[in-house]
């Protein structure tokens, strides 16, 4: 995808046309169809590479250099809770899944042995210890040799549509990070349905997976343990009111501002606390520009004091990430003419939504 060399040339970065957008899903299309899929490595490097893109990529063709470090601590995120025991049992005491076909994945092995012997309970909280830096080196290394390696070879021949490797980095070609921001939805939920499919089918996970029926949300989801942690240390932060029509409430639950389905990954900053009713009648949409300022302002104000509960409960805590989101999330809707959400029944336009209004946060 490499047609806006000559208008980088002229100082002027394009988007890529239709046409090589559609030709960039056919190409995802068949990464996932005729590859050869032997860990769950591929699917983590998709979705690193998606969300990598929302956060440091821009809306035009530009190339983006990641480097393997930066996709290695992205895995261990996705693979920490992921390597912890699903469910104990006596064909396999660990009862930690089987993330490759045959002996367990290398990530896996380190990151259950770097979780065995630290107290570390999240790599937020691990970051900055020498401990952590040799893992982040173990995991880029094994990223390297395998899934960055592999991953661009389809149906028996290489289709390297996605990135060029370089000693320590990746760079993805032109084009290509604007594609992943726009279908960055569909390439997560692809990447998840198959990832799932992949631990339900290994053999070896069989006698730990048994009938329990809570896959997806235990490789991808927080538990409602954790959940009910946050939503402790949110009360005591906000008060037990809710978020959006500020009523106070027993019932309070901790809800997604910008909707999990748009971005299914959870960031400490993202949650706030809502009422049953305003949660339910939300639900997947993006919440009105009225909810947004409050918002932006709220988590600026509080970004310390929401790190902490991150690092206490094992979340991940940014307040610069979850901005870049956020501003991605709503001008996405902008352009798609999408409706943003007031109250029960109330809906404005969301061409109404300035996405600037996201960046007040970068002068506070
Ligand atoms: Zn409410």
């Amino acid at each position: 995808m490499d047609y806006s060399r000559e208008s980088e040339v002229l100082g002027m970065i394009a988007t890529p046309s239709a046409e090589d957008q559609l030709d960039f899903l056919t190409k995802i299309q068949r990464l996932f169809n005729e590859s050869d899929f032997s860990s769950t490595y591929k699917y983590a490097l998709l979705i690193s590479l998606a969300d990598l893109a929302i956060e440091h990529g821009k809306d035009d063709s530009s190339r983006l250099e990641i480097s393997n470090k930066t996709i290695a601590e992205r895995f261990i995120e996705l693979y920490w809770q992921q390597s912890s025991p699903y469910k104990t049992s006596k064909a396999n005491e660990s009862g930690v899944l089987f993330q490759n076909n045959g002996v367990q994945a290398a990530i896996v092995k380190s990151i259950d042995a770097f979780r065995q012997g630290n107290r570390f309970n999240s790599p937020s909280s691990a970051k900055g210890s020498k401990e952590y830096e040799r893992l982040v080196a173990a995991v880029a290394a094994t990223v390297a040799k395998q899934p960055i390696n592999y991953l661009q070879n389809v149906g028996g021949a290489t289709l390297p549509f996605l990135y060029e490797r370089n000693s320590s980095s990746i760079t993805l070609k032109n084009g290509v990070a604007y594609c992943l921001r726009r279908f960055q939805p569909l390439i997560q939920q692809l990447a998840r349905n198959r990832w799932t499919d992949f631990i339900k089918r290994n053999t070896n996970n069989a006698p730990i997976l048994g009938k329990k029926d809570d896959l997806n949300s235990f490789l991808f989801e927080t538990s409602r343990k954790t959940l009910a942690l946050v939503c402790k240390g949110l009360k005591e932060i906000y008060g037990n009111k809710c978020f959006y029509c500020n009523k106070t409430s027993s019932k309070l639950e901790v809800d997604h501002f910008v909707p999990f389905s748009l971005y299914p990954r959870d960031l400490m900053h993202n949650f706030v606390l809502a009422c049953p009713t305003c949660n339910r009648s939300k639900s997947d949409t993006l919440a009105a520009n009225i909810h947004l300022n409050k918002w932006v302002e709220l988590i600026a104000k509080n970004s310390d004091e929401i790190v902490k509960i991150g690092n206490e409960v094992g979340i991940s805590a940014n307040l610069e990430t979850t901005m870049a989101i956020a501003k991605w999330g709503y001008e996405a809707a902008n352009k798609g003419g999408g409706s943003g959400w007031i109250k029960p029944g109330e809906y404005s336009n969301m061409a109404q939504l300035r996405s600037g209004q996201v960046e007040i946060v970068e002068s506070v």
